[in-house]
């Protein structure tokens, strides 16, 4: 009776989601989560927790390889879809999620998406950390796999979608991991496309999910966010919304101070620009799974779609 209650409420769910513009709802059990730091489990958002559920959002597909290689030249609608739309639309629908696994008499709580601590925490080491692992919690949910990038792949649109997370004590029936084949060849091409040397082709790190492990390179993390989130390489994308202002960063380690000043630099040379630009993933963006080269993802997802809804 018990199981039949969560089946129905855990395909209630799934269709809110599918309501709510996502492609990806899956279930991780905390076991799963046992590779992650203690405070970025489940379990340390709710002490009852029994799962986490995943939910993702593709990108607009052309609009994603087009980003400032069309004759535009532009990558504006990347950055609102991405930084607003898409984000809107995942934090809604985890928002939905939870209210309902709420009227249903369940706890939950929504994982957000983009809040870092810059700084170590107490017992948390290292920059840039989030109090959870969408990451994780996705491939947990089978969504597919960590590639040597660092970034979810999935088998229909690689690393073209969004996660986030709600953690709950409804004890959902998890989904199995991803078991397809493998969708990281260890191509490197994500190595050559960071102008920021950033990821290393050498050095790597390891993380257990489910009892599979899945290495990825290691990243400057401080080298990735000088372009990522402050912008300070105009090769990256600023150049073509005519922000041409590169401020090189200093070899070695990159501290808080360093970025500090390189914005004041970025923001006097740059002017107004400075407002309105953006930058590329391109480690993100090269990542394409063996078996999607040279494949139409459209075409692929729009015939997959089709015959889900028995057309
Ligand atoms: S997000 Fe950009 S800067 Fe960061 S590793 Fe990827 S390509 Fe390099």
């Amino acid at each position: 009776m018990k199981d039949q209650l969560m089946d129905s409420l855990k395909s209630e769910l799934g269709e809110l989601a599918r309501n709510s513009c996502m492609d990806f709802f899956g279930v991780a059990p905390l076991e799963r989560f046992n590779g992650v730091h203690y405070r970025m489990r489940p379990q340390a958002h709710l002490e009852s927790a029994k799962c986490a559920i995943s939910i993702g959002i593709r990108y607009p597909l052309a609009m994603y390889e087009n980003a400032g290689k069309s004759k535009a030249e532009s990558y504006m609608s990347m950055d609102m879809y991405e930084n607003n739309a898409m984000h809107s639309a995942s934090l809604t629908a985890a928002m939905d999620i939870s209210r309902r696994l709420e009227d249903r008499g369940w706890k939950a709580v929504p994982i957000t998406i983009k809040m870092f601590r810059v700084k170590p925490y107490k017992d948390i080491p290292g920059f840039w950390t989030q109090d959870f692992r969408n990451d994780v919690a996705a491939v947990a949910a089978g969504h597919g796999e960590l590639g040597l990038n660092g970034a979810v792949i999935s088998p229909d649109y690689g690393t073209r979608q969004l996660f986030t997370s709600i953690v709950t004590d409804a004890p959902l029936e998890a989904d199995p991991l991803y078991s397809g084949p493998s969708l990281c060849d260890s191509c490197m091409k994500c190595v050559s496309a960071c102008k920021m040397n950033a990821i290393s082709s050498d050095s790597y790190e390891e993380i257990e999910i489910g009892g599979r492990k899945f290495k990825t390179l290691r990243k400057d993390v401080w080298r990735c966010m000088w372009s990522k989130k402050f912008m300070l390489n105009a090769e990256m994308g600023p150049k073509l919304h005519g922000l041409d202002v590169s401020i090189a960063p200093p070899d070695g380690e990159i501290t808080e101070d360093d970025v500090k000043k390189a914005l004041s630099e970025k923001g006097a040379k740059g002017g107004l620009q400075t407002w309105y630009t953006y930058s590329m993933r391109e480690c993100e963006r090269e990542c394409v799974p063996p078996h999607l080269r040279g494949q139409d993802i459209v075409k692929r997802h729009s015939e997959k779609r089709k015959k889900s809804q028995g057309g």
